[in-house]
């Protein structure tokens, strides 16, 4: 069975489906920085270019719940993930965008026995990238400043569109109802791109 784990074992999320849909690079500030601040209270090393990938929001079993907990960064911010409060893995993560039909993980970040073959897509918010090294990015992946090029939006959403799944209502619980299970989101209030906590 698909599992989610935290490095220290406590927290494990099932899945009802053990499919990735889809992978991208992410270089943006808000995924950087919450990575950083799991790893200042003990969590995983982020990876310099984060590789994120989306399952679908559809949790057969969850064991280790009093672990878990909510955060955002700011009271502005619009993602929300959760840790586990002792190793500080970061073990999914939820974006309105994401309509609680898929939600994301970054597999550097936590463990899973999904199948981690999958090649990222895109490389997106590429703009606020702080290294020079991109010899991650293979040549055929799409690679994007930001979202302000129309040209390349759409080049984006063309590309996503076969991977993108169909809305289905879950088997088990969502991700959000598993955010709304947890008790209570905590803001970090983190100034955006603040390195120091
Ligand atoms: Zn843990
Ligand atoms: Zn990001």
């Amino acid at each position: 069975m698909s599992v989610i784990k935290c490095n220290c074992k406590r927290c494990k999320i099932y899945l009802n489906d053990s499919k990735i849909y889809y992978s991208v690079y992410c270089g943006c500030e808000d995924c950087r920085q919450a990575a950083e601040w799991g790893h200042y209270k003990g969590g995983p090393i982020p990876e310099k270019l984060q590789k994120l990938i989306y399952v679908r929001s559809d949790i057969k079993k969850i064991e280790g719940k009093k672990y878990m907990h909510a955060y955002q960064l700011r009271d502005d911010a619009r993602s929300t993930r959760i840790y586990c409060t002792k190793c500080y893995s970061i073990i999914g993560i939820d974006h309105p965008n994401y309509k609680d039909n898929v939600f994301m993980l970054i597999p550097q970040l936590c463990k899973t026995n999904l199948d981690l073959s999958i090649k990222p897509t895109a490389a997106i918010f590429m703009k606020d990238y702080p290294h020079q090294d991109i010899s991650m990015i293979d040549d055929d992946v799409l690679f994007m400043k930001d979202f302000k090029d129309e040209g390349i939006v759409k080049k984006f959403d063309t590309l996503m569109s076969p991977l993108r799944p169909e809305y289905k209502k879950p088997k088990g619980i969502s991700f959000i109802q598993l955010i709304e299970d947890v008790e209570g989101v905590t803001i970090l209030n983190l100034h955006q791109g603040q390195k120091d906590f």
